[in-house]
């Protein structure tokens, strides 16, 4: 389970909206729990994805364009994680968008993922933000679903 609260939630659907349609991503710094993971900042970053710049893919540039990929340049990753560190944080996960297409992590997605974090998912369709959801990596490496706690939510 990852704990957000509304405001976190609209941060990530604004970017969302604001990148449309290309991606957006970024670093969600927090706690680690029992009960789960606790966001207590997100941060967002650039998409730095160049893929579309390079002649290596073959086909559909699009497909391979920050249409359908993102990237989080490394020096940032690195200010992230110190950042956390600073605050006795540390990074629990990530997000970013799915212009056009649904909160479900793609191959691509599933590749590049490591254990352990979360990996949050905004679909926006024709650039308005709609279903968000969160994956994991089980033991087999594939995807798992992850409850959102809304923070917000009186139980
Ligand atoms: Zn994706």
């Amino acid at each position: 389970m990852i704990h957000l609260s509304e405001e976190q939630l609209q941060i990530i659907r604004i970017h969302a909206q604001k990148t449309y349609p290309e991606e957006c991503c970024g670093i969600l710094l927090g706690h680690l729990s029992d009960g789960g993971k606790t966001v207590v900042k997100v941060m967002s970053t650039e998409n730095v994805w160049e893929g579309d710049t390079t002649a290596d893919f073959p086909g559909d540039r699009q497909e391979y364009s920050k249409r359908r990929r993102y990237a989080i340049a490394p020096q940032v990753m690195l200010q992230a994680q110190k950042q956390a560190r600073a605050q006795n944080m540390e990074i629990v996960g990530f997000y970013h968008s799915h212009p056009d297409y649904q909160a479900i992590p793609s191959e691509f997605d599933r590749l590049y993922a490591w254990p352990k974090y979360s990996y949050i998912i905004v679909a926006v369709e024709n650039g308005i933000s709609t279903n968000v959801n969160s994956w994991c990596l089980d033991a087999t490496d594939l995807f798992q679903p992850e409850k959102i706690c809304n923070l917000g939510e009186k139980l």
